[in-house]
């Protein structure tokens, strides 16, 4: 028992150390991938409910790096948060999308309001409201086509900050997305308190209304809470026609997810809504 219990450690050090070994092979990789070009952004459509057209895109970062792998978000942007890389790579992102946002304007698509996602380090950032209209500045793109995507957890962090942000935002005219809603310990009526524009509904509810009732039910309650508030409701994680169909029942506004497109490059998101709009 004695040489297994060893074994055993000997194992758990040699996986930490590998975990631990990655984190920083990726730390110091990601320091040089803004200079050398590495990050793209891809964008995933999102459709009104009502009328089945794009009337947005969310943007999410794609890093290639020089040997050709890919790096998923889900793997960087936590060593990105913790290493405070995040607030280069986040400002990249915006000003990154906002250009796009211009260019599509500029092709006389549809009005498409872009979405940014925003990590707790960039909010906890007292200038984020100041960085974001420099940035629009910058790109000449109108504030009301920008929304910023935040997770509840974000929010929550520290809600007085949030909330002061959040006012000097609204003055600019930004709109501001509650992400992964449902997953965290808020409640619509304390969000009330928050001069936030759209609500979106985690992935881990949608999977489930097709066939739990319960999940059904809160959604549906959700969505009538979040209208009461005024609030904009979006579905995420949208995977087939007849999730697409029943959240539209329920009132649900927005609809994204793989049932209408995958994040593509901003060429083929291009495409889509050119087909999607029958133009
Ligand atoms: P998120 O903001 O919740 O983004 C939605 C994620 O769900 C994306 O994963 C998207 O590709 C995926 N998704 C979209 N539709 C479906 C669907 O129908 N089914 C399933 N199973 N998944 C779907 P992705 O692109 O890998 O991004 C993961 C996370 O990384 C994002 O979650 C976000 O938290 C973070 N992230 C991505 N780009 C950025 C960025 O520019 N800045 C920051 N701070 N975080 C980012
Ligand atoms: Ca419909
Ligand atoms: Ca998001
Ligand atoms: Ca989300």
């Amino acid at each position: 028992a004695k040489t297994l219990g060893k074994a055993r450690y000997a194992v758990f050090d040699k996986e930490m150390h590998e975990k631990a070994v990655s984190a920083m092979d990726i730390e110091s990789s990601l320091r040089t991938a803004i200079e050398r070009d590495e990050f793209e952004l891809y964008y995933q459509p999102i459709l009104s409910s009502e009328t089945d057209r794009v009337i947005g895109a969310e943007a999410l970062i794609r890093w290639r790096k020089s040997d050709g792998g890919m790096i998923s978000p889900g793997e960087f942007i936590p060593i990105a948060e913790e290493t405070g890389l995040i607030l280069p790579i986040g400002e990249w992102a915006l000003r990154t999308a906002c250009r796009q946002a211009v260019v599509w304007r500029d092709m006389g698509l549809p009005e498409i309001t872009v979405a940014v996602n925003i990590s707790a380090r960039q909010l906890q950032r007292q200038d984020l409201a100041h960085v974001t209209q420099a940035l629009l500045e910058e790109a000449g793109l109108e504030a009301r086509l920008l929304k910023i995507e935040l997770t509840e957890s974000a929010v929550m962090a520290d809600v007085d900050h949030a909330i002061a942000i959040f006012k000097d935002l609204e003055r600019m005219n930004i709109k501001i997305s509650v992400d992964d809603f449902g997953t965290g310990y808020s409640s619509l009526a304390y969000l009330k308190r928050f001069p936030i524009h759209t609500l979106k509904i985690d992935r881990s509810f949608i999977n489930g209304i097709l066939d739990n009732e319960d999940d059904r039910a809160i959604i549906g309650s959700i969505i009538a809470m979040a209208h009461s508030l005024n609030l904009r409701l979006v579905a995420e994680g949208v995977e087939t026609e007849a999730q697409y169909e029943l959240l539209g029942k329920l009132g649900c506004d927005e609809i994204q997810g793989y049932y209408c497109s995958p994040p593509v490059p901003a060429a083929d998101f291009v495409a889509y809504v050119q087909k999607n709009h029958e133009l």
